[in-house]
């Protein structure tokens, strides 16, 4: 069992609908601890690719994006879920996506400024559930005609349909903890 699986054993709170709220250590309150050993997972498996950006989306991708990218010397990018007023009028590039846990949906932004078919970028986000987010990302690298090196997930519920869409798109996807069950509020996880 790895550091982040253990964590969740010990600190998350399954809610209705299959959420789990890990708000104490990774979604609102952040354990440096706990982002270190993610970053430790991310590199082993990621660490000889071509990276020269890595990609994720606000807000709680970000903190595993930016520990992430500081130890591969390249930018983090992150997707914005709100048009801001420094975006508007200026090129980006933009993909729709649905919200599991706010159930909305947003077309999220990044400017063609910062991305481009040079690129070879590693999306990260904290949860994979119907994989909206983790596509929406992979839709804008694949926009601006850059190549997605990979995706890496802190938390997937594999019960959801985000993993086999992401693999039937042709993707390489490395989850550090993939959840089997919620059911009756325990954590379950899928066996090695
Ligand atoms: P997806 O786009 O794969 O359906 O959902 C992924 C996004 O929804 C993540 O960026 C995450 O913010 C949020 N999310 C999905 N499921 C959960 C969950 O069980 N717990 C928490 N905290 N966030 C979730």
């Amino acid at each position: 069992m790895n550091y982040l699986e253990k964590r969740i054993l010990e600190d998350g709170i399954v809610k209705p609908g299959n959420v789990l709220k890990v708000d104490s250590f990774l979604n609102h309150q952040i354990d440096p601890m706990v982002m270190e050993e993610v970053v430790n997972e991310f590199l082993n498996y990621f660490g000889d690719r071509k990276i020269t950006k890595v990609i994720t989306i606000e807000a709680s991708g970000i903190a595993p994006a930016i520990m992430l990218a500081a130890k591969l010397k390249v930018p983090m990018l992150f997707a914005k879920k709100t048009e801001p007023s420094t975006l508007k009028n200026e090129n980006r590039y933009e993909s729709e996506v649905h919200s599991y846990t706010k159930g909305v949906t947003s077309n999220v932004i990044i400017s063609k400024e910062y991305l481009d078919e040079t690129d070879s970028v590693l999306i990260i986000d904290d949860f994979l559930a119907n994989g909206q987010a983790a596509l929406g990302l992979a839709d804008i690298v694949q926009q601006s005609g850059a190549e997605v090196a990979g995706i890496g997930i802190c938390i997937e519920k594999s019960f959801q349909k985000g993993h086999e869409l992401i693999k039937e798109a042709g993707l390489d996807l490395f989850s550090i903890c993939r959840i089997k069950s919620l059911e009756d509020g325990e954590v379950q996880f899928m066996e090695e």
